[in-house]
């Protein structure tokens, strides 16, 4: 970096590696022009000058005479003077972070027009040219460094179009433009008081502060926090030289793709506007041609930016993105980055650039995540035929969703909160819509093409997206929306949306397991993906994460069929076996004659029985296979009646006169075990102290049907886990009388027995008192629901409609803790019992169970705290089994 001017570099000065300093769109632009592709003139103020600036000391000093300094240098270069009519330079101002966050700060074009410069070019016979990017200047200008609210240049400019009968901005002739600017000034002026400087220093000052400042507007705070982007990194400032899209017909601008980010297909990929500038894409306010018409029209052009597409993607080995202009048939490229994609088309692109020899399989796991799996594996709309959309537009993010229409992000978010499935629909979106984007299931527009601001968003979100609806009319004002033929939808109508075909339906259409769902959940080999490429990729990638992956899957199953499934998933064993499902429901009554003493003998025998027959078809399904079986772990509580209902009963049965005297003993014994707090009452291994012949039944009925089994010749490997451990004398009392019960089973079939026993870690007690309880235990599973519950003492039945969401809302707690692991609090607790345990027994077991082990953002902090294996609900498998790979590579 030259020392000369600390906070400005040269283009030419920077590569790609220079994120954090120069952001990306500064970095990209630097290994353009590094690689030859025909970027405009211009230079970048650092971030290290924005943070300079946000930390509140004012303006960094010589800052500003840097800039002055790098703007000669940029005259030069581009053969122009700034504020000079007769051969005036005009540039961009923009903002560019390290971490994209498209929209979401500001951009002023344009800058360094003024009246003067205006009318040199008008003179020359440009008026309309002239104008319209005056009227852009004043527009930007005045939204973004002056603050007026940028709806009311749109207002002017729909009543423009209104009264002059064009069609779109693009007919709006040269009188209407300059009529246009001098009502933007006065907009300004009544607004401000301020006009617009006619200095064109003066401009290109207040513009880079005010991008600095758009660091720190409402919408890109909320960006960042969705994105996890940290809020000190601060934004660099591009300033470029204009070129001119809005230059009559052979002059226009575009955004394409190295390949088609929706379905990841190979092919360059895009949406082209004749004579407009490049915010008129991405807006949405005009529909773009496909970027074969341009081809067609400009083929010398089309070759040579498909050259340029070439040479981005060998280059980063990836999918990118790619803003263009022509200015009268001289192509200019802006802007590039890694593009945003579909789940899809994450999966196929890094598979078939493995195939291409770009990349390697390790590196292609890399580029796909959990989350983009989990939405792949969604169910799909059933067949179509035989309905007929209500209307169709461009599948500009695939996905089934249906859904209540809402017309604005506010009832959006609303709705959802209340636990409604929405749709929003809107005449385009701009980057104020994202938290509506963020909350509905889908999102239609009216206008807008397949890179509109809509579709890039909900792409990269994995949001179900159809743009451009034709003959779609939304009145968010109304709060309705009509379609041709008569047809009104007003909010809260339900509809469906097709974002892979592009349509749009009445009503809550069928759905059915997508192909990628019905291949993994068959266990398909990576052979068998029946001529889909995305099914193909997701097989690949998956098979790729098993070869890498130290992690061992395992499934929460308690079931023959969900074992089956588990398996069929690709599940290395049952990691958690509930066995609260056999006593629940109708069999309820059992527990409960061996509280109340009504045929204690028969209510065990009658248990014992059920355990066997489902232990022994369990352990069937799983041969060759681990099966950890948890002892009874709910309140009592759950077995016995509702206390308030059958002291009703027995109060009209008193009324009667006639109180039967096992009803009463019913009501005795209710009341007897009556809990306030059940989660934190009697369950787990305290019912030891209650009912130990349960626990007996079940560890009889588990070691009984192992014996047989194995006598069958089958090879089963069933374990035992203690809930609920806080002390090791508990785990010891449990221990004894389990092993006592083994060994009297084995005698008595005259073979030996040794099932492992271990404990379930989800008090912080037991988690303390790690080294201790490894002494006596084979294996730890961290049951980290209920350690989260009791570590921060809240209910994970209540807690989130009673205060969580509030919490997240007002920033005290960042995600859910029960979704997430809180690796500050619970995560510490894992990892200090992880560790003690392993001091004490180096050959200890270690698992996780409970939410958490399914989530992709936890897993990370599974692997590396040492855990040997996660277990998860069986649809969860294939999500675990990518992320685990991806912890390897
Ligand atoms: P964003 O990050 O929102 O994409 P950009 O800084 O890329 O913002 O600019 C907004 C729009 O202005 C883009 O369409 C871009 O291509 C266009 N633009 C930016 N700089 C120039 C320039 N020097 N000449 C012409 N168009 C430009
Ligand atoms: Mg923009
Ligand atoms: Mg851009």
């Amino acid at each position: 970096r030259t020392a000369r001017r600390p906070f400005v570099l040269e283009l030419h000065e920077g590569d790609r590696t220079m994120a954090g300093l120069l952001g990306g769109k500064g970095a990209g632009l630097a290994e353009m022009s590094r690689l030859g592709l025909p970027v405009p003139p211009g230079f970048i103020v650092t971030t290290e000058a924005c943070r300079a600036w946000l930390s509140g000391g004012g303006e960094p000093d010589g800052l500003w005479g840097q800039i002055e300094d790098a703007m000669v240098e940029l005259e030069q270069r581009a053969g122009l003077r700034f504020g000079d009519p007769s051969a005036p330079l005009l540039v961009s101002v923009r903002s560019g972070a390290r971490f994209s966050m498209p929209g979401m700060m500001e951009t002023v074009l344009d800058v360094g027009m003024t009246d003067a410069v205006a009318a040199a070019l008008v003179a020359r016979g440009e008026g309309r040219f002239a104008w319209d990017s005056y009227r852009r200047l004043v527009q930007m200008y005045g939204r973004t460094v002056l603050g007026v609210d940028g709806v009311l240049f749109d207002d002017q400019l729909t009543l423009l179009r209104q009264e002059t009968g064009a069609a779109t901005d693009a007919d709006l002739d040269a009188a209407a433009l300059e009529r246009l600017t001098a009502g933007f000034r006065r907009l300004v002026r009544e607004r401000t008081g301020e006009d617009l400087p006619q200095d064109p220093r003066e401009q290109l000052h207040r513009a880079v502060i005010a991008v600095f400042a758009s660091w720190n507007g409402e919408r890109a705070r909320l960006y960042r926090a969705h994105e996890g982007i940290p809020d000190d990194l601060g934004t660099a400032v591009n300033v470029v030289q204009m070129v001119f899209g809005n230059r009559g017909e052979r002059s226009g601008s575009g955004v394409c793709f190295t390949r088609d980010p929706v379905s990841g297909a190979p092919g360059v990929f895009g949406d082209y506007l004749p004579d407009a500038q490049g915010e008129d894409v991405v807006s949405g306010s005009r529909s773009p041609m496909d970027l074969s018409e341009l081809g067609r029209r400009e083929p010398a052009l089309h070759a040579e930016l498909s050259t340029h597409l070439r040479t981005l993607e060998e280059h980063y080995r990836d999918l990118c993105d790619v803003e263009f202009t022509v200015e009268r048939g001289r192509l200019w490229i802006l802007q590039t980055r890694l593009g945003k994609r579909s789940p899809a088309a994450a999966f196929r692109i890094a598979v078939e650039l493995v195939d291409e020899g770009v990349i390697d399989l390790d590196e292609a796991l890399t580029r796909v995540d959990g989350t983009q799996l989990q939405t792949l594996l969604h169910p799909t709309f059933a067949s179509a035929e035989g309905l007929t959309p209500l209307a169709r537009g461009l599948a500009a993010s695939p996905g089934a969703a249906y859904g209540q229409l809402v017309f604005d992000a506010e009832t959006a978010m609303a709705w959802t909160a209340l636990g409604r499935a929405v749709v929003l629909a809107r005449p385009e979106t701009s980057p104020d819509d994202f938290g509506g984007l963020l909350a509905a299931r889908a999102v239609i527009t009216s206008r807008g093409g397949l890179t509109s601001h809509a579709a890039v968003v909900a792409r990269g979100l994995g949001r179900t997206c159809v743009t451009g609806v034709e003959g779609l009319v939304v009145d968010p004002d109304a709060r309705v929306a009509t379609l041709p033929g008569g047809v009104t939808l007003p909010e809260g109508t339900v509809v469906s949306v097709d974002g892979t075909a592009g349509e749009l339906y009445a009503g809550q259409r069928d759905v059915e397991p997508s192909a990628v769902a019905t291949a993994v959940s068959q266990g398909a080999a990576p052979g068998e993906h029946g001529g889909d490429s995305t099914v193909r990729a997701v097989l690949t990638l998956l098979a790729h994460a098993d070869l890498r992956r130290r992690l061992g899957v395992m499934a929460n199953a308690e079931t023959p069929e969900e074992a089956r499934d588990a398996r069929r998933f690709g599940a290395e064993g049952i990691g958690l076996c509930r066995t609260e499902h056999m006593l629940l429901g109708d069999r309820r009554v059992l527990v409960e004659r061996l509280v109340t003493d009504e045929d204690r003998e028969g209510a065990l025998a009658e248990i014992e029985q059920l355990a066997h027959a489902e232990f022994t078809a369990l352990l069937e399904t799983m041969e060759g296979l681990p099966v950890v079986v948890r002892l009874l772990d709910p309140p009592l509580h759950e077995f016995l009646p509702d206390l308030v209902e059958l002291s009703v009963e027995v109060a009209r049965a008193e009324e009667r006169g006639t109180v039967e005297p096992a009803l009463e003993r019913r009501l005795a014994t209710t009341r007897r075990w009556h809990e306030s707090n059940p989660m934190l009452g009697l369950r787990g291994v305290r019912l030891l102290t209650v009912l130990p012949q349960i626990i007996d039944a079940q560890v009889r009925a588990l070691a009984e049907a192992t014996v047989e089994l194995r006598d069958r010749g089958h090879d089963v490997r069933p374990e035992l886990m203690v809930p609920l451990v806080a002390d090791v004398a508990e785990l010891v009392a449990a221990r004894t009388r389990m092993e006592a019960i083994v060994g009297d089973v084995a005698r008595a079939h005259d073979t030996s027995l040794h099932l492992p026993i271990g404990v379930m870690v989800e008090l912080a007690r037991a988690a303390l008192t790690a080294s201790e309880l490894a002494q006596h235990a084979d294996f730890f599973s961290f049951g980290t629901n209920d350690l989260t519950q009791t570590t921060w003492g809240i209910s994970r039945d209540d807690a989130e409609a009673n205060f969580l969401a509030a919490y997240r809302d007002a920033g005290i707690v960042a995600t859910d803790p029960f979704k997430t692991i809180d690796e500050a609090g619970v995560g510490a607790l894992v990892e200090l019992a992880a560790r003690d345990g392993r001091r004490t027994c180096p050959a200890l077991g270690l698992g996780a169970c409970g939410e958490h082990a399914g989530d992709p953002a936890s897993i990370a902090f599974f692997a590396r705290v040492g855990v040997d294996y996660l277990s998860c609900s069986p649809p969860r498998i294939p999500v675990v089994r990518l992320e685990a790979g991806r912890q390897a590579v």
